[in-house]
């Protein structure tokens, strides 16, 4: 859904990423089905690019509702795929705003 902001400009949805890196058993099917977001770490390990590391050792990534990849795939559609596949379920998908969990 697109809001305006109070500035009158579109404002896009965002998620929020959050994936419990301690939990990855490097099944490697995150990176298979989204690989400009999943990579297998030299430790065995998946990363996700372009994230930040909170305290608990969880990488955090947002990502807006209408953001595309360089080969013109959904962002959204990527992750919730990479989280759908994952065998352990260590990736989660939010409506940051209100914290809705998608998957
Ligand atoms: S699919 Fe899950 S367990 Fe496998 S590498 Fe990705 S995050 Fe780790």
């Amino acid at each position: 859904m697109v809001e305006l902001s109070n500035q009158g400009q579109i404002k896009e949805k965002r998620y929020k990423i959050v994936y419990d890196r301690l939990a990855c058993i490097g099944a490697a099917a995150c990176a298979a089905v989204a690989p400009e977001f999943w990579e297998m770490d030299e430790d065995g390990k998946a990363k996700l690019i372009g994230a930040e590391t909170d305290e608990n050792g969880r990488e955090i990534l947002i990502i807006t509702e209408n953001q595309m990849t360089q080969t013109m795939k959904k962002a959204l559609e990527l992750n919730l795929e990479a989280a759908e596949v994952c065998p352990v379920q260590v990736i989660h998908v939010y409506d940051e705003e209100t914290g809705e969990k998608l998957i």
